[in-house]
């Protein structure tokens, strides 16, 4: 079969490699039917991520056929329509048990998939523990619509989530990219007062503007003002730090009022400081990031009722066989893009 791989760094090449099989009796095999592009696939391409192992076949967000099942797997059948979780998790470890699924301590558990084994970026892949890491796709929502559900939908909703948001509240989200997006979707679900989206890309303020009218925008050189300007307390009542650029993780706690909620969702390449002495007194909560990925099945129903939807953020679409031409155009921001799917 036909798989991307990273070959050497800064080298990622469409392979002939071995169909998988089943290893073990919590295993599935799954055709994939479209699988996409993220940016930390760009991050092993660049040998950012010092895990990922030479010779794997990249891609953790996909969606596909369940094609076989170990013995011990209840939850998924063959034939089934399904997403497959950036995260493997066993299910039976003490931090899987509290929801924590992103630090289960099993050798596989946490980023493994298109990083330290197979990923998705190919015509089928092994998902090990399928019970955890696949989930059903309902009968009136398409492979489209579900595509983001593993990773960046699952990260977005994540953060939503524990970021305690009330009705009441003014609500900052620092970057607008593929997962501020997706955290977007997830915090109008929780219904603030308001909502001001931060980001520094004009296309994709304008993406913003025309698909969420309701959502205030602005730039980040006149975001703490803005922010200001447009809340009762002197800053946001919650922030959700997405974008991971040089300056953002200071503008987050900046602009957030006295005892605020500041999420970090964002992987940062650098170290950032946290200055106590500047922040004394303000006394911020700080909640950071690391995606426990388990609400897959919670998504996918909201999907299924129309509540979140994704599939504006898919701007492009490639078959397998000119992945590199997707990557090309991801990997420089070109014609708008936001999230390619790639057919697989
Ligand atoms: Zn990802
Ligand atoms: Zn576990």
């Amino acid at each position: 079969m036909k798989a991307y791989t990273y070959v050497s760094e800064g080298k990622f090449e469409l392979t002939e490699k071995q169909k998988p099989v089943l290893m073990h009796e919590r295993d599935a095999i799954v055709k994939i039917t479209l699988a996409s592009i993220c940016s930390s696939d760009l991050h092993i391409k660049h040998g950012s991520v010092p895990r990922a192992v030479l010779g794997i076949t990249i891609g953790h967000e996909m969606v596909g056929v369940v094609e076989s099942v170990g013995d011990a797997v209840t939850h998924v059948k063959p034939g089934d329509r399904v997403t497959v979780n950036v995260e493997t998790f066993c299910g039976e470890c003490f931090f899987c048990k509290k929801g924590y699924v992103n630090n289960c301590t099993n050798e596989n558990g946490g980023w493994a998939l298109g990083c330290r084994i197979d990923g998705g970026q190919a015509e089928y892949v092994r998902v090990p523990f399928a019970d955890q890491g696949l989930n059903k796709i309902p009968e009136n929502v398409t492979d489209r619509q579900a595509l983001l559900v593993g990773d960046v939908l699952a990260t977005g909703y994540w953060a939503a989530r524990i970021s305690e948001i009330t009705e009441e509240d003014t609500v900052l989200i620092i970057g607008a990219g593929p997962t501020g997006i997706c955290t977007l979707l997830c915090v109008m679900l929780k219904k603030p007062q308001r909502i001001i989206m931060c980001e520094k890309d004009e296309d994709r303020l304008q993406f913003i503007n025309e698909h969420y009218p309701e959502v205030l925008t602005v730039s980040p050189e006149e975001c703490a003002d803005f922010v200001q300007a447009n809340s009762e307390h002197g800053g946001a009542d919650i922030v959700l730090e997405v974008a991971g650029a040089d300056s953002t993780f200071r503008l987050a706690w900046e602009c957030a009022r006295p005892n605020a909620i500041v999420t970090i969702v964002a992987l940062y390449n650098e170290a950032q400081t946290l200055p106590l002495p500047d922040m004394y007194g303000k006394n911020l909560t700080f909640k950071t990031g690391g995606v426990d990925g388990c609400d897959c099945e919670k998504t996918l129903k909201l999907i299924a009722e129309g509540k979140i939807d994704t599939e504006p953020l898919i701007t492009h679409t490639y078959p397998l066989s000119r992945i590199e031409e997707a990557y090309e155009l991801f990997e420089n921001k070109r014609d708008g893009v936001i999230k390619v799917a790639v057919e697989c």
